[in-house]
């Protein structure tokens, strides 16, 4: 069999006779900037005058650590089973939402548009929102349609509720179908308090209609555990292992690991795992609530605590070993079950591993960004191995989440260079990160460009991961977790030794 023709990749590609050529004319009918000017720009971009512009400007965002609401509804709809996220607004929107979980978690991701154009804006949206229940109804059978909307559904202020019931009315959906919504307008929040909103919305839908079954005994010794919007199937996985270890029963109060890592058998399924509808007004009834995300669920976790009157216990992404022992306290404290031996031994060999690597991360200075729960988790993960986090970006964070972690970095002499930057986008990070320079940086990929003009690698943790496979496979939350974000980390710390070393300094042994 031949090998067929040579397959050029992207960086060689370019480099052929042809390219060049076109390259080189297109720069000559473009007449752009001469060299030198680039690099005149590109040295001032990078100056202490240019850092005071850049942290003035106050009508642009450039290169956002977030994304916009919707996208986090689309999340938490995938987190039911047989459920279908329908977008009221338009077409393009969906197909971002779409395209950007599926580069992350390299699967596709259902979702169907009402989409609206011209006249929908002009007219309102409610033949787009009845016809499309309609055709989902037929096309993709679901047994939930959880509706969020984009900015054009927002802005000409459609109302969701009176447009489901007369669809409804019209027969378009049958009244037995489940059809939660939220309101998710992106010209506030981001991607978590969509997810926020729509699991909300979801957990209220399904434990208040007509006609659900009584809760049993089994029902009220089991726990109910949230992971909220989480980038990472691995982290369900853990749990999993975790709650087998305790031998305590659970419900995910939304799984999406499913259907965002579901098997190649020959067969496409729309729907792939997922919380079942059925254990939702159930869950009303468990022993209690554990969050593993405190800033992305904050109203669902009200609602929880308020209408289901059990006990809620939330953290930020429980990484490193005092996350994890709080992590354990919280399940015990909830279950009743003590701490298996299994994870105590589990614990004392994660602690040897930080103990191996940390002479190579104590001091390193380091700059993150990305959701404010995964912050709080790694800023105390550098903080117990003795790294320094000095630049921290949180586009979507709170004054809350700004004390917590003010709070959090006051607790360590490894904290006290750190500012956190509300607000802020990686635009402001790339100033930061070149002005007051820090060793690596973390966060999602669209960080590598800041990075790369900062001249320090990058460790890809959060939210998206575009530009690396699996990392989303592999828990970071709980002892096992904090093994692979030490990994991650030291591993990069040591091949930027390697790659910086000396004739007589690339040792063998590390
Ligand atoms: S910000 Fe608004 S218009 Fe843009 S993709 Fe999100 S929902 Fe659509």
């Amino acid at each position: 069999m031949s090998k067929g023709p040579e397959i050029y990749d992207f960086n060689t590609l370019f480099l052929q006779d042809e390219y060049q050529e076109l390259k080189e004319r297109k720069r000559a009918f473009e007449a752009p900037c001469t060299a030198a000017e680039v690099e005149e720009a590109e040295a001032y971009s990078k100056s202490e005058e240019y850092k005071e512009k850049n942290f003035a400007r106050n009508s642009l965002v450039v290169n956002p650590a977030k994304a916009c609401q919707p996208l986090g509804a689309v999340m938490a709809a995938l987190g039911f089973e047989k459920t279908l996220p329908f977008l009221h607004g338009s077409q393009g929107c969906t197909a971002y939402f779409r395209s950007h979980l599926s580069r992350h978690f390299k699967e596709p991701v259902p979702a169907v548009s009402s989409s609206m154009t011209e006249d929908g804006a002009v007219f309102g949206g409610m033949r787009n929102l009845i016809e499309g229940l309609e055709n989902s109804m037929a096309l993709y059978k679901p047994e939930m349609i959880a509706v969020s909307t984009t900015c054009m559904a927002e802005v000409i202020g459609d109302d969701l509720n009176a447009f489901i019931e007369n669809a409804r009315q019209e027969g378009a959906i049958g009244r037995e179908v489940p059809v939660p919504y939220a309101n998710t307008p992106s010209f506030v929040g981001s991607h978590i308090t969509g997810y926020d909103a729509m699991l909300k919305s979801i957990l209220s839908y399904l434990s208040t209609r007509e006609g659900i079954p009584a809760a049993t005994e089994g029902d009220v010794t089991k726990l109910n555990l949230m992971l909220g919007f989480e980038p990472y199937t691995g982290n369900f996985g853990e749990l999993r292992r975790i709650m087998a270890a305790f031998g305590g029963g659970y419900t995910f109060l939304g799984d999406h690991s499913g259907n965002f890592d579901s098997p190649a058998k020959g067969e496409y399924s729309y729907y792939y795992g997922g919380t079942k509808l059925a254990d939702v007004p159930k869950a009303a009834s468990a022993l209690g609530t554990l969050s593993l995300q405190k800033y992305a669920v904050k109203k669902t976790l009200d609602y929880i605590g308020e209408s289901w009157g059990q006990p809620v216990i939330s953290m930020p992404t429980p990484i490193g070993i005092k996350a994890t022992d709080r992590l354990l306290q919280a399940i015990s404290e909830l279950t009743g079950l003590p701490v298996p031996e299994a994870l105590t031994e589990e614990r004392g060999k994660v602690v040897d591993a930080l103990t191996d690597s940390h002479n190579y991360l104590h001091g390193k200075r380091v700059a993150m960004a990305g959701d404010p729960d995964l912050l709080l988790g790694l800023i105390g993960f550098c903080l117990e191995v003795g790294m320094e986090p000095v630049h921290i970006v949180c586009t979507n964070g709170d004054k809350e989440f700004q004390e917590e972690a003010e709070r959090l970095l006051a607790s360590s002499p490894y904290g006290e260079e750190a500012t956190v930057h509300l607000g802020r986008d990686l635009w402001h990070m790339r100033s930061l990160m070149i002005g007051e320079p820090v060793d690596l940086a973390i966060g999602s990929s669209h960080l590598k460009y800041a990075a790369k003009d900062a001249g320090i690698p990058l460790v890809r943790i959060g939210f998206p991961i575009f530009d690396r496979h699996h990392m989303h496979r592999y828990p970071i939350v709980g002892y096992q977790g904090t093994l692979n974000v030490l990994t991650l980390i030291v591993n990069t710390v040591l091949q930027q030794l390697d790659d910086q070393a000396p004739e007589y300094g690339l040792d063998l042994v590390r």
